[in-house]
């Protein structure tokens, strides 16, 4: 099994089977059971990272999809605390597995759709937006949400979604960059590199 976050020690010592989950973020995809809606090992890594996550601090995970970034900001510590928004019940209910599997059970899972699905949530200190960016009123709805100082990181795979993020860009500031990564995939008896669709990312400090 796997080894929850507070055990590790323990359960590294006594269950020869334990997979302990390693201590840096951007866990390999086959930690998460996902139906290909996850955002992959390289670039949660570097959404941990803008998301900058401080001890005890709550996320919203806007478009949670497998919970990957929300469980992942979780296993920072045991005083971490999130909240995935997702829209899709089959998706809600894996996020729900997920973080049981890895050992971060108190992740809160809200089943519907942001920005309506956000009213009456404990406030956040960081978002991330993983789906939904193109949503009418869901960036304005995430950044009336925040604390001064909050963190907001939007990531957007479609031309649509870039652009709405390139407008908040241009009213607001931050930083936008485009992350690309490609895997080394067999290519007949060979290998060739498998690009992933490239990331947009806006990351934003209020
Ligand atoms: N970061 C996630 C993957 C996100 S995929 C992970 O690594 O696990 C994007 C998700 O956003 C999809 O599951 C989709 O159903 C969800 N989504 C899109 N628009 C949404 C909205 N307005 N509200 C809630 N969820 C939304």
């Amino acid at each position: 099994g796997i080894a929850p976050l507070n055990t590790l020690a323990v359960a590294v010592a006594a269950e020869p089977g334990a997979r302990p989950v390693p201590l840096a973020p951007g866990l390999d995809d086959a930690w998460f059971e996902n139906d290909g809606q996850l955002t992959k090992a390289e670039i949660r890594a570097v959404t941990l990272a803008a998301l900058a996550p401080r001890l005890g601090q709550r996320l919203w995970d806007i478009g949670g999809g497998a919970g990957s970034v929300s469980i992942e900001w979780m296993l920072r510590h045991p005083a971490q605390r999130a909240v995935a928004i997702e829209a899709r019940p089959e998706r809600a209910a894996r996020i729900r597995r997920n973080a049981e599997s890895l050992g971060v059970p108190d992740l809160a899972v809200v089943e519907g759709e942001a920005p309506a699905a956000l009213a009456g949530l404990p406030a956040p200190d960081a978002i991330f937006v993983g789906g939904g960016v193109g949503a009418p009123g869901l960036l304005p709805a995430a950044i009336a949400a925040l604390p001064a100082g909050g963190r907001l990181v939007a990531n957007a795979v479609t031309l649509e979604a870039e652009a709405v993020l390139l407008a908040a860009f241009a009213e607001r500031g931050g930083t936008l960059r485009r992350l690309s990564v490609a895997r080394a995939d067999p290519v007949g008896g060979l290998h060739g590199w498998r690009a992933a669709m490239p990331v947009t990312q806006w990351a934003w400090t209020k």
